[in-house]
């Protein structure tokens, strides 16, 4: 059961703090308003790059994360550095589909995003077409 005090608790937002700190309490890393403000930008950029029908999605999770939606699909970029304080560089990108089951690829970055997108669909196309055969082996 969820107290009251920890359901109050959890539903704090990110607060403001001295040095560039936008942290939520339930967070507690000490994260950035700059890894904060760079995740929503990066989201932004990602989603432009993919075209129509891309959101932007940015959560925090000991850093803030960023992410591209269209329906089932994520893409997703392969970081490194600190998403505490958004000082982190961008080595390329992967894509995973969440309907039925998560398809990620996400040993294969690409340094397109959409080439990651192409070559999780093609992935998930080629699955479709082994377990269509499968099933109709064994049904027949
Ligand atoms: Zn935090």
């Amino acid at each position: 059961m969820v107290s009251a005090e920890k359901t109050d608790f959890c539903s704090q937002g990110p607060k403001a703090g001295v040095d560039d700190i936008y942290c939520s309490a339930w967070c507690g890393f000490g994260c950035t308003k700059t890894a904060h403000d760079r995740a929503q930008a990066e989201a932004k950029f990602l989603c432009n790059r993919l075209g129509d029908g891309w959101q932007p999605h940015v959560w925090e999770n000991c850093g803030w994360h960023f992410e591209a939606r269209k329906a089932s699909l994520r893409v997703h970029a392969q970081t490194q550095g600190s998403k505490l304080k958004g000082t982190y560089i961008i080595s390329g990108y992967t894509a995973e589909i969440r309907a039925p089951y998560q398809i990620w690829p996400h040993e294969v970055v690409h340094s397109d995003p959409q080439s990651a997108v192409d070559y999780t669909l093609d992935l998930v196309r080629a699955q479709i077409e082994a377990a269509t055969k499968a099933l109709e082996a064994a049904t027949t």
